[in-house]
């Protein structure tokens, strides 16, 4: 089979390294990019930059924001007594378009997967162990993915809360689908899954 040529073959390889995205897809992707206008491959590089120059972590729950802190833990009027523990900023996210929880969060940046190299370390575990020492917080959340990675890290984060005496450790409650992201749960799947959320 004759070989791509090498700005093709290099933007290949480069999309191909995207989650999701297969060989099949990456081509798909680069000969797109190909046929698309200057000024459209423009703006896409200068989304791509962007996202890079213009977003932070959240100095507090360690979302993806663009400005720290964001706008739950900036503001005042949300419940500082409570920590809802997320892998994902994208989970965040769904549980605030449910508009029904007005506590804070903590995003994790992922969940324990040794088959993917991740452990403990990799995680925002440590933040998280510093905002539980803080007095004013009386209930953790922990609302990782129903997923064996995500039980797995709902049950070390609680271990490792164990000797926070006066905080009350809750699991969502499993109105979730097994195995599903809680990204992908619709709104009142997620609200009766916070609302039924149990003591761990
Ligand atoms: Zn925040």
């Amino acid at each position: 089979m004759a070989e791509f040529p090498a700005p093709i073959a290099k933007l290949i390889e480069e999309f191909g390294r995207l989650p999701g995205i297969g060989p099949k897809s990456a081509q798909r992707l680069a000969f797109h990019v190909v046929s698309m206008s200057d000024d459209d491959v423009k703006k896409l590089i200068e989304a791509l930059l962007h996202s890079k120059r213009d977003l932070v972590f959240c100095e507090s729950c360690c979302c993806v924001t663009d400005h720290s802190p964001c706008f739950v833990c900036g503001d005042a009027e949300r419940d500082h007594t409570m920590i809802c523990v997320v892998q994902d900023t994208r989970d965040m996210l769904a549980l605030e378009r449910m508009k029904s929880y007005r506590g804070l969060y903590h995003v994790l940046g992922g969940a324990i997967s040794p088959m993917d190299g991740i452990g403990p370390d990799e995680l925002r575990l440590t933040e998280l162990l510093h905002r539980l020492a803080d007095d004013a917080i009386k209930e953790m959340i922990l609302a990782t993915n129903s997923t064996v990675e995500g039980e797995a890290t709902a049950s070390y984060i609680a271990r490792l809360a164990h000797h926070f005496e006066n905080l009350a450790v809750t699991r969502i409650a499993h109105g979730l689908p097994i195995g599903g992201d809680l990204e992908y749960a619709d709104e009142a799947t997620l609200a009766r899954a916070l609302e039924f959320r149990r003591p761990i």
